[in-house]
């Protein structure tokens, strides 16, 4: 909005401002009403509707690959299968945004599209574009606190493939799905197999001519039925919702720590575990060392679940093939592939992954130099070295990303708590001079866990040091106990 008279913007102020109507943005604003309700708040939201990655995935068989026991909140009971499609996530999170009265708070065709720190004002001062108007509005907060997710929403990662623009047939991006795509009786060639290539594939399988999954090279998949007997138990004993989901939680994450240490120090008995889980699906003639065998150790990429099975029934049944190979180059009906192997399609679906961004792609300034965030480092994976006031939410890898965005939310709502108590109004993780030579590391190391979309983007992300508070373990087993527990007085949080 600006002064009709001076032409200037004129800036609505919030105490908190959260950028982001994901899972991560909801889940804060909820967090924020519950433990600081004195706090004024908005959540600004580029999308028309809520839900992020859930709003903007319509790929057919678009469905969770975590519980969601786990990947919903602490607060509110899941109650349904598992695994769960995007509508089902989408109804559970508009139920949490008005069994909390949230709505209120968000705005949609929001974007901020650039956040300056004003060392003297002691706020940031957000250009925020309408989609719908392409007014820009100005906004101030005194704590910016970002849930933008980890990727591009926009636009979907495709290689740079030869001889692209010579094929005749569609090309589909799963991220920007078209609603009018018909694959009714046609060849369709999905390129790619990790968990979104694992996901179509099944569901469009029944209404396609052929489809065809072609890999690179392979992953691990994880076929396991979409109900729990222990769930399906507690349930028929009638007890509350609330525990059933606590109860499942537990669960969950103990099996969870189990299967990451084991991945970690007894690799060969989780390769073990889940190649005879594919081979009891498509038996002993098919040629699971070439097509399911990755060369890589369990969990330093995630392992994609296959609810009943459900790929490999399809390859089973033969509606579905599956080639191991590279592309040698795009051709007028489809691929010819390395070995020489050309496969035709009318429609080919390229499920390569996304383009990692940071901060929502915004451009960051201190009063007016830029930011350069991929310098920084990060405290706690919280917030980060010599930026005031602002946290940004990056989930867990191996676990459900809302555990950690959860215990964001409890560090941000104690931290705001926390500087009222002491009158101040600016906190800045500050590097001591002891640290200044510290080693930096990639924020998420690449022998940790590797997949394309981190590789391409490891320049847009913070660094992490060798030690607390500067270390991101990004391990849910961990922060568990020690998010909780930071000392809000250590010497590293600086305040004013
Ligand atoms: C297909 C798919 C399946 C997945 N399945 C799982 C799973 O099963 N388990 C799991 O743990 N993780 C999964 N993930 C990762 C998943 O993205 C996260 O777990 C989670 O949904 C992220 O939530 P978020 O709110 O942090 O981010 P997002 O869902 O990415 O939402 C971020 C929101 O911020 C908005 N935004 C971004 N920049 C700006 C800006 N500058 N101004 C205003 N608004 C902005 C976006 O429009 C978006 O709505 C999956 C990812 C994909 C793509």
């Amino acid at each position: 909005m600006s002064n009709p008279t001076t032409g200037t913007l004129v800036a609505e102020h919030f105490d908190v401002l959260i950028v982001g109507a994901g899972i991560s943005g909801i889940g804060g604003a909820y967090h924020l009403q519950q433990r600081c309700p004195t706090k004024s708040f908005v959540l600004l939201e580029t999308k028309e509707t809520f839900g992020g990655t859930w709003a903007q995935h319509t790929y057919p068989g678009i469905r969770s690959d975590s519980d969601l026991y786990t990947f919903g909140y602490s607060f509110k009971p899941w109650t349904g299968p598992p695994i769960a499609a995007a509508g089902e996530i989408l109804t559970y999170l508009n139920e949490v945004i008005d069994e909390n009265d949230l709505r209120r708070h968000i705005r949609y065709q929001h974007t901020i599209v650039g956040a300056d720190w004003s060392s003297a004002a002691k706020h940031w001062v957000l250009d925020v574009e309408r989609s719908d108007t392409g007014e820009m509005l100005r906004f101030t907060c005194g704590f910016l606190w970002m849930c933008a997710g980890y990727y591009r929403h926009s636009e979907g990662y495709t290689p740079d493939w030869p001889g692209i623009d010579q094929y005749l047939g569609r090309i589909v991006h799963p991220q920007t799905w078209p609603n009018d795509l018909d694959y009714m009786g046609k060849r369709v060639l999905v390129i790619g197999s990790g968990a979104t290539a694992a996901t179509i594939i099944p569901a469009m399988a029944d209404d396609c001519e052929q489809i065809t999954m072609l890999q690179r090279s392979p992953t691990y998949f994880y076929p396991r039925p979409n109900s729990d007997e222990l769930a399906d138990t507690l349930r028929e004993l009638e007890i509350p919702d609330q525990w059933v989901h606590e109860i499942m939680r537990r669960k969950i994450l103990r099996e969870g720590h189990i299967v990451h240490q084991l991945s970690a120090e007894h690799p060969d008995l989780v390769i073990n575990e889940l190649l005879t889980a594919a081979r009891g699906y498509l038996g002993d003639d098919f040629d699971i060392d070439t097509h399911f065998r990755p060369s890589y150790r369990p969990w330093t990429q995630r392992i994609a679940v296959v609810p009943d099975g459900d790929l490999f029934k399809g390859i089973r049944s033969g509606k579905v093939d599956v080639v191991t190979d590279q592309i040698d180059t795009f051709t007028e009906k489809g691929v010819k592939l390395v070995s020489g192997t050309e496969l035709e399609a009318d429609i080919i679906v390229t499920a390569t992954g996304f383009n990692l961004n940071a901060l929502g792609d915004a451009e960051m300034t201190l009063d007016g130099q830029p930011i350069d965030y991929a310098d920084s480092v990060t405290y706690r994976g919280i917030m980060f070295s010599g930026i005031p006031n602002m946290s940004s939410v990056f989930g867990y890898l191996r676990t459900s990303w809302t555990m950690r965005a959860d215990l964001i939310s409890g560090f941000v709502c104690r931290l705001l708590n926390h500087m009222d108590e002491l009158g101040v109004t600016v906190c800045t993780p500050t590097i001591a001079e002891a640290d200044d030579d510290m080693e930096r590391k990639p924020y998420i190391p690449p022998d940790e866990f590797n997949p394309g979309y981190m590789i391409r983007g490891r320049d847009l992300m913070p660094k992490q040091g060798p030690h607390a508070p500067w270390a991101a373990t990004n391990d849910y087993y961990l922060e568990k106990d020690e998010i909780p527990a930071i000392d809000l007085d250590e010497p590293e949080l600086q305040y004013r």
